[in-house]
């Protein structure tokens, strides 16, 4: 039996199996490429969900680490510590927004975002205690935790889970008028993705955002972007509501945030909704421990000198060119903006699955989402000519 075939039983007899892993077993890595256990070598197309934007063992990233856990790792928000204050500073600058909350995960962000503007409506539009309603949209995905999933609309991610927490309202994705048409006086929040990456990468008709943002100011809703996804270079801009031309009232970042090696995630807001917080009203043990902030401060500086932005915008446009030429037999569309892109296949063509496999044979790791759709996400750093490997990879499968 081989290394990696006796890891993949080990971790099937000893873990949950609430994931479907691919069949490949990661050993080693360094910028978009990684190697399994036998030293075969694979292009990585998914980032980790876009969490390693800026590559695998990115050297200066690393250094970040090294030097941070060599003077301290962690202090716990009852101290200070020298590095939040600065981290706070730079991500508050790069999304202008006033204030800051750092947590671990993007799950707890989101729960952090979604106490927020329950306390804001409580206390600013004074809403009826215990009557906030956050409405959120049809095929989300904002994580796993119990209220989270509680206005999921997958119903494998809600069964068996409940009872759900009460306070959230679904309107479909897209549609600017069943927003309007959804709000209420007790509604505080809408809670929605730029574009929504699980659901299979769908990008929103054009003008949506602004359409959204117009609605909110007429209700004094607070609109809330979850750019744990595609904030942060991936989608050609810093920030993916830079395409819409608006700005949130708040905006949740993760996953990039720490360029893949921590879990480091943030809500920013303004000074009236973060300033509801007081002490004791929410906290976590690791969220701004001083490792993650250096990390997360480095990472943001590689995205910036490294013109990660610009690259995942003429990178992803030449690279959706061309798979919209393998537009035919399997492939029905293709969409996404920048390095999110995603093939949509034909109903015909079978389970997007067996394509994931096929191309990890050949050397390409990519993932499924849903039945039908398959992303493409390779760390921003890529080299052309590794885009054109894989190019020719897919062609081969999907052409
Ligand atoms: C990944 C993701 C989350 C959850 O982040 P975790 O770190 O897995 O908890 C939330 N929202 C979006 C849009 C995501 O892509």
């Amino acid at each position: 039996m081989s290394k990696s075939q006796e890891i993949i039983e080990m971790t099937e007899k000893y873990g949950a199996h609430n994931y479907h892993p691919l069949p490949v077993v990661i050993s080693r890595a360094q910028g978009a490429w990684v190697w399994d256990c036998e030293e075969k070598k694979y292009l990585d197309f998914l980032s980790a969900y876009s969490a390693v934007n800026q590559g695998h063992g990115h050297p200066k990233i690393l250094q970040a680490l090294r030097d941070q856990a060599e003077r301290v790792t962690l202090t716990s928000r009852a101290f200070h510590n020298d590095q939040l204050g600065p981290f706070l500073k730079q991500v508050c600058e790069l999304a202008d927004m006033e204030m800051a909350l750092p947590m671990n995960t993007g799950a707890e962000a989101v729960e952090t975002a979604v106490k927020a503007v329950r306390k804001w409506g409580y206390t600013h539009k004074k809403v009826a205690g215990d009557q906030a309603e956050i409405i959120c949209c049809n095929d989300n995905f904002h994580g796993r935790t119990t209220t989270v999933i509680s206005f999921s609309s997958d119903e494998q991610y809600r069964d068996g889970f409940g009872p759900h927490t009460p306070g959230f309202k679904l309107i479909p994705f897209g549609d600017a008028e069943a927003l309007e048409a959804a709000i209420g006086p007790n509604t505080v929040a809408f809670l929605v993705e730029p574009i929504q990456g699980e659901a299979g990468v769908v990008v929103p008709p054009e003008g949506y955002l602004k359409k959204v943002r117009e609605i909110c100011d007429r209700h004094g809703v607070l609109l809330v972007l979850d750019e744990i996804q595609v904030g942060l270079a991936r989608t050609g801009k810093m920030f993916c509501f830079e395409h819409d031309g608006i700005r949130p009232d708040m905006l949740i970042l993760g996953k990039a945030l720490s360029g893949g090696v921590l879990p480091v995630s943030m809500v920013l807001s303004s000074k009236e909704v973060l300033g509801v917080f007081k002490p004791g009203d929410h906290g976590s043990t690791f969220g701004g421990c001083p490792i993650g902030c250096a990390v997360a401060r480095a990472a943001i500086e590689v995205l910036i000198e490294e013109g990660l932005v610009q690259r995942a915008a003429e990178l992803g446009a030449k690279f959706a060119e061309r798979l919209a030429s393998l537009r035919g037999n399997k492939v029905e569309s293709v969409r996404g903006r920048g390095m999110l892109l995603a093939v949509v296949l034909k109903e015909s063509a079978g389970a997007a699955r067996g394509y994931c496999e096929q191309l990890m044979e050949k050397g390409l790791l990519c993932k499924e989402t849903h039945q039908n759709v398959i992303r493409f996400a390779p760390p921003l750093v890529i080299d052309e000519k590794d885009l054109d490997w894989a190019f020719d990879r897919i062609r081969e499968v999907l052409g």
